[in-house]
């Protein structure tokens, strides 16, 4: 099982920290600040069976100015150049148009997409469905993951559900 799978999302979403977790290390530079991640960055998960080349992106957001573009352009590209696309929301942020943006450019991939729910331990579990049915109705996702990147909830049946289909 191996393959790159890339991570997509707004800023703040919690990325970087997903990528830090799961390949056990800071490699990707964390920060509330929006935008720290300002290029693509790597980081390759290995198991017993398994290796993923995680590529954790800059924040996607509609452009403002030419770093914006370049930056989105970064993240964009990387879409269709992997084996599957996790797109990341924050389950405490209302949906806006961000994300709107960002499901527009993933109508465009044909590898498969899953939808990773994160900041779950920021919510009500009731929240949880309604929330996720949202972003259902925007886009055909592959598979859906409420996940706490910071607390860990959910990360390893990601891991081993997305290292089963690679
Ligand atoms: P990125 O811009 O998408 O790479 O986001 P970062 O990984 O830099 O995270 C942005 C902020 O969200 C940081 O302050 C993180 O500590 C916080 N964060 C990330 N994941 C979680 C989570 O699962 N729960 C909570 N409560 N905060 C999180
Ligand atoms: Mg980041």
């Amino acid at each position: 099982h191996s393959g790159f799978v890339s991570i997509i999302g707004r800023p703040n979403v919690g990325k970087s920290t997903f990528m830090n977790r799961v390949l056990g290390e800071k490699i990707a530079i964390m920060s509330p600040k929006a935008q720290t991640t300002r290029n693509k960055i790597n980081g390759i998960y290995t198991t017993d069976d398994a290796q993923i080349v995680f590529v954790d992106t800059p924040g996607v957001h509609k452009p403002k100015n030419e770093l914006d573009n370049y930056m989105d352009t970064a993240a964009l590209s990387t879409l269709n150049q992997v084996d599957a696309v996790l797109f990341m929301v924050p389950a405490d942020e209302r949906p806006g148009a961000g994300d709107q943006y960002i499901m527009s450019q993933l109508a465009n991939v044909t590898k498969p997409v899953y939808l990773v729910v994160n900041k779950i331990d920021l919510i009500q579990p009731d929240d949880l469905l309604p929330f996720i049915d949202h972003y259902r109705h925007g886009h055909d996702f592959a598979g859906v993951y409420p996940i706490s990147a910071t607390e860990g909830n959910n990360v390893d049946e990601l891991l081993s559900d997305l290292t089963s289909k690679l």
